[in-house]
């Protein structure tokens, strides 16, 4: 039997459908290299085999059914029906853990599911478990979880992009072909893009927020992580929609067509024929990697050879993005944390029998030290008498931000193309003492969140052996027409060497004697501690 993990998601559907495989085989081998290979990755937090064995019979069950009912019955499946899925940490799913990789929720049991898990459970898809992130989702690198850092497949001593970055991680490593992340400022397209993978933030008000724990609420979105951009579409449909549960989410009609996206090689490539791309000057930013440049250019060269027409034009406001964004999100996150009082939810400390100091003694213990910057950051921002000078006119910059974009669609641009990330994976520690250049790592993504925009990020080839990331940006609830164009650049480049390349350093964590991230990282602050003793 071929390596069931080497399958993407519609290759599986098409064969259970078949009956050549069964979702029980797919969903073991996927726990069976998970369990083998995170110990040097630790991309996981929670490996559940039991109830991922338990769905994967379940959907078995359902598409027997399916095939007794004959073709019709068997085309209404869902292509997501048996296929494995991992979760972010911060996805409710009853009666399981959702941390947010925060030791606030450390022992809190989800009551309820979010609606993304509702979804997923309604279409027949499996649980793998929950993937390791960034405290909250804030970070661009994992490294903030309270659980330890992720490790890249590319290059176990770097990072994996954050803060979803245990769900790239995973899904680079053939642990589940594809996985569920969010996106507030980047996080989903900035691990994809470090991780060699696909990543998409749909349009704002997609996907139902009910569920999710929450960070920045006017900027998060739920969206999927894969490893081509058919797979992606599949999950973006299962999990997309209107939600009663969630004021925000849209009843915005979900296209069919994500189903089968362009599946002929052919007609993918002809699809980006005659299509008007847009290169804005402000995303080739000082301090972005020579190689970084090049791939993005190099794929947009290509698409330009298979038929696309390429304008560059100016978002003038673009370098406003990192600033307002770290107005806003820690605004709304100041806010939305406030519920972790001790009384609540997760991590309680009473020692003191006296409600505000226990509550001090909860978060001062619960929350990390970049959560505790933003809880700051975002008080400050919100108090009387400097609300106007920040809060608002971030607000009113934000208007700006989106007024760019909305001159790129009123021109006619079918999309944006941009690089997702200015540098590939940076290694583990590099940025933790140095807030702002963490920050910094966003600054091509966070403007699409500011104006709620669809984005993604797609594999466009290597830099020094890492991956580079192609992020496409689309008008509001275009994202069939991204994906599409994802695709076609997926075929116009099938050919390509970089293409069928493993992440380098894979084979490593086969091996039960390389060390984990978690060790990685104490030997690192050791030796950095010690360099400090002798100076
Ligand atoms: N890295 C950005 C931040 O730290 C974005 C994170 C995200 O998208 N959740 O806020």
């Amino acid at each position: 039997m071929p390596d069931l993990t080497r399958l993407h998601a519609h290759e599986m559907a098409a064969l259970l459908r078949k009956g050549e495989i069964s979702s029980r085989d797919l969903t073991a081998a996927h726990l069976a290299a998970a369990e083998r290979q995170n110990h040097a990755l630790n991309a996981w937090l929670v490996i559940d085999r039991q109830k991922a064995l338990a769905q994967a019979d379940t959907a078995d069950a359902r598409i027997a059914e399916a095939r007794r009912g004959g073709a019709a019955a068997l085309a209404n499946l869902h292509p997501m029906c048996g296929v494995p899925v991992g979760l972010k940490d911060l996805v409710s799913v009853k009666g399981g853990q959702a941390t947010a990789g925060s030791k606030i929720l450390k022992g809190y049991i989800a009551p309820f599911d979010s609606t993304v898990t509702v979804r997923l459970r309604s279409v027949g898809a499996v649980f793998i478990g929950k993937t390791n992130m960034d405290e909250f989702a804030m970070g661009s690198s994992t490294e903030h979880s309270a659980y330890g850092p992720t490790a890249n497949p590319w290059d176990l001593t770097r990072v994996p992009g954050g803060s979803s970055g245990g769900s790239a991680a995973a899904v680079a490593s053939f642990h589940a072909p594809v996985s569920i992340g969010t996106d507030t400022g980047g996080s989903i397209r900035q691990p994809a893009s470090l991780c060699g993978i696909v990543g998409l933030k749909p349009t704002y008000g997609r996907v139902s927020r009910f569920g999710i724990v929450a960070f920045a609420s006017s900027l998060d979105q739920i969206g999927p992580l894969a490893r081509d951009a058919r797979d992606a579409a599949i999950l973006l449909h299962a999990v997309s929609g209107r939600d009663p549960r969630d004021a925000t989410s849209a009843p915005e009609p979900v296209p069919a067509e994500l189903l089968s996206l362009l599946p002929g090689d052919d007609e993918a490539a002809a699809y980006v024929k005659g299509k008007r791309l847009a290169l804005p000057r402000e995303y080739f930013v000082d301090g972005m990697e020579p190689g970084v440049a090049a791939r993005v250019r190099e794929a947009v060269a290509a698409m330009e050879a298979a038929g696309a027409r390429v304008e560059e034009v100016s978002l003038p406001h673009t370098d406003y993005g990192l600033a307002t964004y770290y107005i806003i999100a820690p605004a709304e996150c100041s806010s939305n944390l406030a519920r972790f009082d001790g009384v609540r939810f997760g991590h309680s400390d009473r020692t003191s029998g006296e409600y505000t100091s226990d509550y001090l003694r909860t978060r001062g213990a619960g929350f990390g030290p970049e959560v505790k910057r933003r809880i700051m950051l975002g008080t400050y921002a919100l108090s009387a008498g400097y609300y106007d000078a920040y809060y608002l006119k971030a607000q009113k910059v934000r208007t700006l931000i989106k007024a760019d974009f909305d001159a790129v669609w009123a021109a006619g641009f079918d999309a944006i193309c941009a690089p997702t990330s200015p540098t590939v994976a940076f290694p583990l520690g590099a940025r933790m003492d140095d807030p702002v250049s963490m920050y910094l790592s966003d600054a091509c993504t966070l403007p699409v969140n500011m104006a709620g925009l669809p984005g993604m990020s797609i594999p466009a080839g290597l830099s020094d052996g890492l991956p580079v990331g192609l992020q496409l940006i689309g008008a509001p609830w275009r994202e069939l027409s991204m994906l599409r164009l994802a695709r076609g650049y997926e075929a116009v480049t099938a050919r390509a060497p970089w293409r069928d390349l493993d992440p380098a350093d894979l084979h490593l964590t086969d091996d039960p004697t390389t060390p984990s991230p978690i060790e990685r990282s104490e030997r690192q602050k050791r030796a950095a501690t010690g360099l400090r003793d002798q100076a």
